[in-house]
């Protein structure tokens, strides 16, 4: 049995592959990066009016000003602002060459002559200068960003409408078990819900991940052999259920000896989750989660989500805050990490959910993360900050 952190830290030292591929900007939310991305263009292009108003000069201050023309965005100004002079412009207009500041409409008056005064103590100068934001050639996004929609805007801004992106894993499911059907059955007595394999290709498809659902094993050795086979050659990350512990019924780790899968861990000492096994086949990956359904999510969030991103060449960080616990919390064991459902209660401090072990997966029906308590930690005090990860 090793310690969670060296689970994880096999699974973030094993060697992947990241291939990349195209992806137009309609389909580039959630990828990788897979090359840096320069700017073909300033940002702004040019002096832009970031305001409605009068282009003028500063020394000119209040005015009178003559309005030589009106520029709306998109359009050239036609004229050289100069002594005494404005025009009236547009906000993402250009504005023209002679003027420094831009007086807001709201703050000025027209004269009876038709001449403006500006009606204001001060301004700045409410123009977005060129090239402030972004030089010709300047690196804007780096290989290995995770695109969320503000980066998808910087890629349009720079005319990069068909970035490279890592190719994503293909993330095979198998669930284990003759007492299992699918949920659009009754089960009768003695027989579950397959809740697992739903929920793991709910969670690979949050992430953007491709699913093949390769269906349920019976536990048999064959039928065990036969999925797994199958969810090697269709899949990149193959995820299995049940069938992982010391049960007469359990024939995955047989299976997995006989089909060569090289087994990097079987047990880690987390709580859900113990029995765990990580194997990697040529450039195949499987994870054999334990059948509770608690578990198979915990690990999936701690575990396959570093790979699956690793694979796409990101490091995985998840979201973490720090609030103080609401009350004091309790265990009488202490021989593995645990990790345990809370919610963020209306004062901001967790509160631990009533958790009856791996099985219960309805206690994390409100739950807004996970908290962690450490190898050999009874006892958290309440007030104690603690982080919380947040699901
Ligand atoms: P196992 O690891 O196969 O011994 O399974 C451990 C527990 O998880 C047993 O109570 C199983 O019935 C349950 N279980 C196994 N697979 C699933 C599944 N796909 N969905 C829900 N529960 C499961
Ligand atoms: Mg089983």
């Amino acid at each position: 049995m090793i310690t969670f952190e060296e689970a994880l830290s096999v699974v973030n030292s094993i060697p992947v592959k990241p291939l990349a591929e195209k992806a137009g900007l309609d389909e580039a939310v959630g990828r990788v990066l897979a090359e840096d991305i320069f700017s073909d263009v300033e940002m702004p292009p040019f002096n832009k009016a970031a305001v409605d108003g009068y282009a003028c000069r500063r020394s000119e201050l209040p005015g009178p000003f003559e309005v030589l023309e009106v520029v709306p965005a998109g359009r050239l100004p036609q004229f050289i602002v100069g002594l005494g002079q404005c025009s009236k412009i547009m906000t993402g207009a250009m504005v023209p060459d002679g003027a420094d500041t831009m007086i807001m409409v709201e703050h000025t008056g027209t004269l009876a002559d038709g001449k403006i005064l500006f009606l204001k103590e001060k301004t700045s100068s409410n123009i977005a200068w060129r090239a402030e934001d972004v030089k010709e050639g300047q690196l804007v996004l780096t290989s290995g960003t995770l695109l969320r929609p503000h980066h998808i805007a910087i890629l349009a801004s720079v005319g990069c409408d068909k970035p490279t992106v890592f190719r994503r894993p293909v993330v095979g499911i198998i669930s284990t078990g003759d007492e299992l059907v699918e949920p659009s059955e009754k089960p009768a007595l003695g027989q579950i819900r397959n809740s697992n394999a739903w929920q793991l290709m709910a969670q690979a498809r949050a992430i953007g991940l491709p699913v093949e659902y390769i269906g349920i094993a019976a536990d048999t050795k064959e039928s065990t052999s036969q999925l797994i086979a199958s969810g090697f050659d269709r899949s990149d990350i193959l995820l299995l259920t049940g069938g992982v512990s010391m049960g007469d019924f359990d024939f995955v780790p047989e299976v997995l000896d006989e089909l060569g899968v090289s087994i990097q861990f079987k047990s880690i000492a987390v709580q859900p989750g113990r029995p765990t096994v990580f194997g990697t086949r040529d450039n195949k990956f499987l994870f054999g989660l334990p059948g509770n359904p608690v578990s198979s999510f915990v690990q999936f969030e701690l575990l396959v989500k570093q790979l699956a991103f690793r694979m796409m060449g990101h490091r995985y960080k998840p979201q973490t805050v720090k609030l103080p616990m609401a009350s004091e919390y309790i265990r009488k064991k202490a021989e593995r990490k645990s990790f345990i459902p809370v919610r963020i209660n209306a004062e901001g401090k967790i509160e631990p959910l009533e958790y009856h072990g791996s099985a219960h997966i309805h206690s994390y029906e409100g739950a807004d993360g996970m908290l962690s308590v450490e190898i050999g930690e009874n006892h958290i005090n309440a007030g104690e900050l603690r982080d919380v990860r947040q699901l």
